[in-house]
C-alpha cells in the first residue's frame, strides 16, 4: 500500500472536521469555525495547516498523535485517497467520487 509520508494528498483540498470528543487535542490556533460544519482545521494555500513538507515528496503531520478522528479513520487506498492522489500527485481534473 502507499506510504503516506511521501504523499499527503488527502491533507489538501478536503475540509477536515473536528470532533470535540475523547482525547482529541488540536491547538486552537490551527482551527476555525466553519459556518456549516462547525470546528474545522485551518487551511493555508489550500492544505491543512498542520501539514509540513512537500506533497508528493516528503510530508509530516505536525499533530500526528492528536490528529482529528477523521484523519485517523482515513484509509490509504480508499476511493477518497485514490481521488486525492490523482488530483494532487498526478494533476487529474476530477471530482471526488462516492465510495
Ligand atoms: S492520499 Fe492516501 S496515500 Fe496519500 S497521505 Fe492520504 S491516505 Fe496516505
Ligand atoms: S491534521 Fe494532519 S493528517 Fe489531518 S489533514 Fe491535517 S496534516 Fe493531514
Amino acid at each position: 500500500m502507499y506510504d503516506c509520508r511521501t504523499c499527503g494528498a488527502c491533507c489538501k483540498g478536503l475540509l477536515v472536521t473536528l470532533e470535540i470528543v475523547g482525547d482529541e487535542v488540536v491547538p486552537p490556533w490551527m482551527t476555525r469555525d466553519d459556518r456549516f460544519f462547525g470546528p474545522v482545521m485551518r487551511e493555508r494555500n489550500g492544505r491543512c495547516i498542520a501539514l509540513s513538507g512537500e506533497i508528493g515528496k516528503q510530508v509530516r503531520c505536525r499533530i500526528y498523535e492528536n490528529r482529528p478522528q477523521v484523519c485517523k479513520d482515513f484509509a490509504p487506498g480508499c476511493s477518497y485517497c485514490e481521488d486525492a492522489r490523482k488530483r494532487h500527485l498526478f494533476g487529474a481534473q476530477m471530482v471526488p467520487t462516492c465510495p
